[in-house]
Parts: structure tokens; C-alpha cells; sequence
């Protein structure tokens, strides 16, 4: 059994309380471990820790900076099997899903924003008789809270360019999958990241999590995790004038037209829809598809989805993983019987699978539901797992009422070859992303976020280093 320990001042310690909590394995639906139940004073700790830092870090060259984070990004590829591993346990996902995508791309982020940081810059506004410039300076102790989906990934996705601009940071991964932000820790020792820039305080929301958007001296807070959470964090961080970024749920429709390149929206929808047994915020769970298409692609959609294999994520053959919890899973389910009594037809899935060997695991088939109604709470609620919906559309207007009248608009997937089609959809979809032709296909320079009840600011690029620094004008008259 592992103990996950706080990362405080570059030193793993345990909560001052002594409270631990149980930490699962989903593929087992057993306990592997036990994580230190944080509270305000870890917080206090760490945000101790990382106001002693940041004299000396805000003042690093952006030199020193880029080699550091380069270092990191080093490490963890050199850490690739271990942190997969880690990822996996604590998750539930295929393990080759962790090494081809999860830990890669935890890299790529420090990767990428060494290099951003390098080309960052103010801006000059000449006058007659004066010079203005802009300074892009660091906040001082900022926050950063992540969910359990894509664990690694989105911890450093926030972590990258909060750091990158001369930051130090108080970071919470999710309590539901803790393990690889801590295994961060030492790897951010090992690249030679000085001690306090980046504390790591585990622990549930509201004892950690809330503690840390309270407090005074944080001053920014980037938030990736569900709605309603959000919600509460804008609550208490905006009567206090703090920096947000709220990355929140969706509810993401794709629109299939009859003339869209078939195969390629064949295999790609199967992804968008059960990637990581549907826990991705970008995944399509609304699958709309113009009426002359539909009775093919239900055919083969079903046909493909009742293929996929379920199981223990070690499998190499394995598509879908557990779930990441047995909440969640029973939230999964619950949602699944719910559809049933508004009326839809279940076409596959439908229920819990439980592998031989790993029976108490918690497992769910990929699941296509039709007949309901765009306006029923299976087609408006965020459900997160591997379930989705289709329903056939007559016109371009009709789906795209579809698309739209919901409080989520975080992505939208687009499937035509008709260019004049997919640029005036594009402009009218109520969402921060739109893919035409393709689906999560990602340039890191690229604005991220949502609209609506999706999501506050924007990720990504210049975008995160903007949020993670504030402007300062000076004006020289001369
Ligand atoms: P969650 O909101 O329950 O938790 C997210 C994080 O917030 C966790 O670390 C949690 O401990 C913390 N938290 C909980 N209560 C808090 C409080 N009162 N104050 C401060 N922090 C608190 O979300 P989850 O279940 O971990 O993740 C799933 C959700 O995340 C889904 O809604 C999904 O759509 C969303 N998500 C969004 C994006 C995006 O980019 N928009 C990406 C991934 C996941």
C-alpha cells in the first residue's frame, strides 16, 4: 500500500492533521493506497513556501527558466513507463492510452511553454513627445486546481505557464487521482527546480481546495473541473478581485453531414465518443447526423462500438478502461436509466461489464442511445462517460438549434466537405472550439476554452501567459 504525501518547499511531508484518505485502484474497485488529507494549514504551509520563493525565482532569466522547465519535460520522458504506470492505476485508463497520450503530453507542456516564454513579450506605444511600454510581470503566489480525467496532463498544463513567467505555485490535483502530481515533485527536484516554486498540497475540495481560493495571498486561481465548482470558486475569488481561469463542463454536439469523407468520420466519432471511456470534456456525447446518413452510420457506429474491447487497462487490446470511480460509476449508470425512462432505446451497452478477474471493477460498455429529445436532461446534462446519443437532423438550421440551446459551449466537431458550410457554422456555433474534419487535434499556440457555462478566460499559448501575468504601462516623456 503507497502513502501519497503533500510536496511542500521541495520535501514530501504528511498533513499537520495526520488525516489520511483511501486513494483506488478502478480496475480492482480496491484501495491501493492512502493520500494525506490536506487542510488550510498545509495550505498555509505551501503558500508560506511559495512566498519565500518568488523573490528569487521572479527574478530568474528567462534563460534560466526555459532550461529549467526543459529539464523537467527531460525527466518525465525519462520517467515514461513509471508515470504511465502511475497514471493507469490511479485512473483506470489503458495504459498504452497513458503512454501514447497522458504522460507525452505532460512533457510537451513544459516543453512547449519553455519555448513560449522565450518569445513572450510587451508591447510599445509611441507618442509625439513620449514612449510607452508594457512590463509582463509575474502575479507572485498563484493556484492552480485540476480534475481527475486527465490527471498529469491538465496538472501541468497549468503548472507549465504559471511557472514559466516567474510565478510560484500552490497546486491540487484531484483527490480521485492524486498519484502522478506527486510523483512530479521529485522529478521537478531532479530538473533542478529550486524548492517552494512549486507546492503540492493533496487533499479533498473543499478542505483544500477551498483554502486555497480564500486566501488572501493568492492571487490568481486556474481552475480546470465541472461547473459546479466553478461556480463556487468564482464565488469566493471575485468579491476578492483575483485572477480566474475557469475550465468547466460540456456537453459537446457533433454534426454529421451526408457529404462529410465517411470512414474518416466513422473512426474518428468512435473516438470522440469513447476515448478514455468518455471522460475527455472534449468528447462529442450529442451525435447528430443528417437523416439521409443516418440508418448507415447507426449500423456501423453500433456495429464498431459493440467491438471495442472492455477491460483491464494493462491489456493491450483494451479500449476502454474503468472508470474513474465508484461515484462516478454509479453516476454513469444512473444516467444510463434515466435515458431508458425518457424514452430512448439503448442500441448497445447499456449496462456495467465486469472482466474476469477484475469483476469488482468499475466498468461500463460503450453505450449508444437513440430516440430522445434534444431538450430531455440525457441530451442537456453533463454525464462523462462512455454514453452517447444520436438523433437525425433534416437541415443546417435545425441542428444547428440543436447544437446551441444548451447552457454548455465548450466544443463542437463538424463532419462535411462542403467549406462554405463549415465556415458558416462555424462562426454560429456557441462554443469556444470548433474541429472541422478532425476532432481533439491540437496546436498548443491555440486560445483554449469554453463559452457559457463552460468556461471563464482562455488556456493555451500567449492566452496562459497572459492570465498568469499582469500588464504594467510606463510611459517616458521625452
Ligand atoms: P470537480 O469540479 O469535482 O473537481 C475538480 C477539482 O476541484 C478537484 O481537484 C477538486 O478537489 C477541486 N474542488 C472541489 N471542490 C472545490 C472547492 N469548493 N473549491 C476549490 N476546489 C474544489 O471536477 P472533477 O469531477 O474532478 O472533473 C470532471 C469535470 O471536469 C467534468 O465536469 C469535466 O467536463 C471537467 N473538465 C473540464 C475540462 C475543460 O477543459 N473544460 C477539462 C477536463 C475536465
Amino acid at each position: 500500500m503507497k502513502d501519497i504525501l503533500h510536496f511542500i518547499d521541495g520535501q514530501y511531508v504528511p498533513s499537520t492533521n495526520g488525516q489520511w484518505i483511501d486513494v483506488f485502484d478502478p480496475s480492482k474497485g480496491a484501495s491501493y493506497g492512502r493520500l494525506s488529507a490536506g487542510d488550510a494549514e498545509d495550505v498555509e504551509r505551501a503558500i508560506a513556501a511559495a512566498e519565500k520563493a518568488f523573490p528569487s525565482w521572479s527574478q530568474t532569466s528567462v534563460d534560466e527558466r526555459f532550461s529549467i522547465l526543459n529539464r523537467i519535460a527531460d525527466v518525465i520522458d525519462a520517467n515514461l513507463d513509471r508515470l504511465a504506470a502511475a497514471e493507469s492505476l490511479d485512473n483506470g485508463k489503458p495504459l498504452w492510452l497513458a503512454k501514447k497520450v497522458d504522460i507525452p503530453r505532460a512533457s510537451a507542456n513544459f516543453r512547449f511553454f519553455a519555448q513560449a516564454i522565450t518569445q513572450f513579450s510587451g508591447a510599445s506605444y509611441e507618442m509625439t513627445n513620449a514612449i510607452n511600454y508594457t512590463l509582463q510581470q509575474p502575479l507572485g503566489v498563484v493556484a492552480t486546481i485540476s480534475p481527475w480525467n486527465l490527471p498529469l496532463y491538465l496538472f501541468s498544463w497549468k503548472v507549465a505557464p504559471a511557472i514559466a513567467t516567474g510565478n510560484t505555485v500552490v497546486a491540487k490535483p484531484s483527490e480521485v487521482t492524486p498519484y502522478t502530481a506527486s510523483l512530479l515533485g521529485a522529478l521537478c527536484n531532479e530538473a533542478g527546480l529550486p524548492p517552494g516554486v512549486l507546492n503540492i498540497v493533496q487533499g479533498e475540495g473543499l478542505a483544500v481546495g477551498a483554502a486555497m481560493t480564500n486566501h488572501p495571498k493568492i492571487k490568481a486561481i486556474s481552475f480546470t473541473g465541472s461547473t459546479r465548482v466553478g461556480q463556487e470558486i468564482a464565488k469566493v475569488a471575485s468579491p476578492n478581485f483575483k485572477k480566474i481561469s475557469l475550465e468547466m463542463g460540456g456537453k459537446n454536439p457533433n454534426l454529421i453531414f451526408a457529404d462529410c469523407d465517411y470512414d474518416q468520420m466513422l473512426k474518428t466519432t468512435l473516438s470522440s465518443s469513447f476515448a478514455n471511456q468518455g471522460q475527455i470534456c472534449l468528447c462529442g456525447s450529442r451525435v447528430y447526423v443528417e437523416a439521409s446518413l443516418y440508418d448507415r452510420f447507426k449500423t456501423d457506429f453500433v456495429a464498431k462500438a459493440k467491438s471495442m474491447k472492455v477491460g483491464h487497462p494493462s491489456h493491450p487490446e483494451v479500449k476502454l478502461g474503468a472508470v474513474v470511480s465508484k461515484p462516478h460509476y454509479e453516476k454513469v449508470l444512473s444516467y444510463i436509466q434515466l435515458a431508458k425512462e425518457e424514452g430512448g432505446s439503448i442500441l448497445c451497452g447499456g449496462e456495467a461489464v465486469h472482466p474476469e478477474g477484475y469483476e469488482e471493477g468499475w466498468y461500463i460498455a460503450p453505450t449508444i442511445i437513440e430516440g430522445l429529445a434534444p431538450d430531455c436532461r440525457t441530451n442537456q446534462e453533463e454525464i462523462f462517460g462512455p454514453v452517447v446519443t444520436i438523433t437525425p437532423f433534416h437541415t443546417e438550421e435545425e441542428v444547428l438549434g440543436y447544437a446551441n440551446d444548451i447552457p454548455y459551449g465548450l466544443s463542437t466537431t463538424i463532419w462535411t466537405q462542403d467549406v462554405s458550410r463549415a465556415h458558416r457554422l462555424s462562426r454560429q456555433i456557441e462554443a469556444g472550439i470548433v474541429w472541422v474534419n478532425t476532432w481533439l487535434q491540437r496546436d498548443l499556440r491555440t486560445p483554449f476554452g469554453g463559452v457559457k457555462n463552460s468556461g471563464v478566460g482562455r488556456e493555451g499559448g500567449f492566452d496562459a501567459l497572459r492570465f498568469f501575468t499582469e500588464s504594467k504601462n510606463v510611459c517616458i516623456r521625452f
